[in-house]
């Protein structure tokens, strides 16, 4: 029997975009997306691109800063593949004509983001960065020997008589394409709650065809929430970010009566990691009060954050002469499927990359402006990967399908959500919340919800962006993975795993 393809590669973002051109002309790939072609969160990515190459800089800063983040649960392995390989991503960028923005003498323009202690963040339009990174890679792989394929993907193809389950092809809008090897790139989780700043075609769906093929996830509990998204009356659904670069350009959080709110809280005050800061808007905003991000002392405010004064316009809020209403959002999953440090999940034939794959790089808590870099670093490594050997087919032509998912309630899962997997957690609530979404319709994005419910309840402490009321310091037995399994009744089974070694 001959594949349709090679490689299957599904989702047109940063991580997807980057394998499908990696493998181009030395395999047969196929990049099969829903939505728009080059949409995902990585279109609206604001702030940038972290990579260590500033004069004072090294990528062990970077990594220390980034191990700081992730409170304990980074892969060091993982986090030293990022920072040494930021810098040559960022070339294989400009090779393809990103126009990211420079100084005066021509060098590229870095800046600094909450956790970083240094200036490191490379930006293209000044808070556009997503949009150009998307562009060039669009650009390119629409130039290469590449399908594209404008589907959704629904299920994942397995091979049914083998001892281990090995993942043949998926089913794109009811049709049956083979592959040796498919690669999830389908990015985050934002449309399981109300309020995110994703787009709607990002719900999670990856987590639950990976768990339905028999793979595991691993640190699904650390779902980072952005602290300043605008926050105006009815707002709801995808959010506009209000980047944080702001706030390395000297922006600052400020409560209803005009006191700064982060000046006591943390050595960095308004840059501390984003846990930290989320955390205290919630609370400044639990007593009744607002919070605003007052940026009106920068002065180059519009020709550095166009995308931000555009959006806070729609809305009639102008930053120039006011502060910003802020509240936190759900902005990124820092687990996500389990995976080595090639991509490779514990499924044969199954790989992961970009948002949706737990590398081990974020632990905890994501450091700003790590994962278009991270994208496009380990989509390389995949690509290479897959290019040099693809596994062997145990068995030819016997590809069936898993069975199919039912359309979910996705406001009864955002509600969920909401309530049971917010900033604040308790095992009393999370349970509330897990038993909603099992009297569900089963779906892949009611699957990856209970995914995330299972492991926040199974970690009873609290650990960088995974906050628990009842448990709310963090302990040092919990300096270990939880993972996720799908158990044999269809709900998901949370386990406390080994330490933090990797075992993949
Ligand atoms: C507003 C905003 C600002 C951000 N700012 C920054 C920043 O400054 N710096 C930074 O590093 N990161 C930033 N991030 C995070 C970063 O943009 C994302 O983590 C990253 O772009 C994810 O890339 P990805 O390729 O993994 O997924 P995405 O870009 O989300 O792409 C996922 C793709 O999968 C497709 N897909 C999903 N499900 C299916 C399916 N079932 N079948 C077929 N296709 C499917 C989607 O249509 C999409 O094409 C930001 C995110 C947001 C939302």
């Amino acid at each position: 029997m001959r594949d349709a393809y090679e490689v299957i590669v599904v989702g047109s973002g940063v991580a997807g975009l980057s394998v499908a051109l990696g493998l181009a002309g030395r395999r047969r790939v196929a990049l099969v997306t829903s939505g728009e072609f080059a949409g995902g969160s990585t279109r609206w990515a604001q702030g940038g691109l972290a990579a260590a190459i500033g004069a004072d800089d090294r990528p062990a800063l970077h990594a220390e800063d980034t191990v700081i983040a992730g409170v304990g649960a980074c892969d060091h392995d993982a986090v030293a593949v990022l920072t040494d390989g930021a810098a040559p991503g960022l070339v294989g960028l400009l090779d393809l004509g990103a126009d990211f923005d420079r100084d005066a003498e021509g060098h590229l323009a870095l800046t600094r983001e909450g956790g970083h202690h240094r200036r490191r963040v490379v930006h293209a339009g000044g808070d556009a960065t997503g949009a150009e990174v998307s562009r060039v890679l669009a650009a390119a792989v629409r130039d290469a020997p590449i399908d594209v394929i404008t589907a959704d993907v629904t299920d994942l193809l397995l091979s049914s008589s083998t001892y281990r389950p090995q993942v043949t092809g998926v089913i794109a809008d009811g049709v049956e394409l083979t592959a040796r090897a498919v690669v999830l790139a389908t990015g985050g989780v934002g449309g399981l709650y109300p309020v995110t700043t994703n787009p709607a075609e990002v719900a999670g769906e990856g987590l639950g065809l990976a768990l339905r093929a028999g793979a595991s996830l691993v640190d699904v509990e650390f779902v980072q929430f952005h602290p300043t998204a605008l926050a105006v009356d009815g707002i709801a659904g995808q959010i506009p970010l209000v980047t944080e670069a702001l706030r390395g350009e000297g922006a600052v959080l400020i409560d209803g009566g005009g006191a700064r709110i982060m000046a006591d809280v943390h050595p960095l005050a308004d840059l501390a990691p984003r846990d930290v800061v989320a955390r205290r808007i919630d609370q400044v905003r639990a007593t009744g009060d607002r919070v605003f991000l007052d940026a009106t002392r920068i002065t180059d405010l519009c020709d550095r954050f166009p995308t931000v004064i555009a959006a806070c316009g729609r809305y009639g809020v102008d930053p120039i002469v006011s502060p910003i209403p802020v509240a936190p959002a759900q902005h990124y999953l820092c687990g996500g499927i389990r995976t080595d440090l090639w991509g490779a999940t514990d499924v044969a034939g199954l790989y992961a990359v970009g948002e949706v794959a737990a590398t081990g790089v974020h632990g905890a808590n994501r450091l700003a402006s790590n994962s278009l870099i991270e994208g496009a670093v380990f989509a390389r490594r995949l690509a290479d990967r897959l290019a040099s050997a693809l596994p062997q087919r145990r068995a030819a032509g016997d590809a069936v399908a898993a069975p199919s998912a039912a359309a979910g309630d996705v406001a009864a899962i955002q509600r969920a959500m909401a309530s049971g997997a917010g900033i604040r957690r308790s095992a009393q609530q999370l349970a509330v919340s897990r038993r909603a979404i099992t009297a569900l319709p089963s779906s892949d994005r009611a699957l990856a919800a209970d995914a995330i419910l299972a492991a926040a309840a199974a970690r009873e402490e609290s650990r960088g962006c995974h906050w628990r009321e009842d448990f709310p310091t963090t302990d040092a037995t919990f300096q270990r993975h939880v993972v996720v399994r799908l158990g044999a009744d269809g709900r998901c089974e949370a386990a406390v795993a080994g330490d933090l070694e990797r075992t993949a």
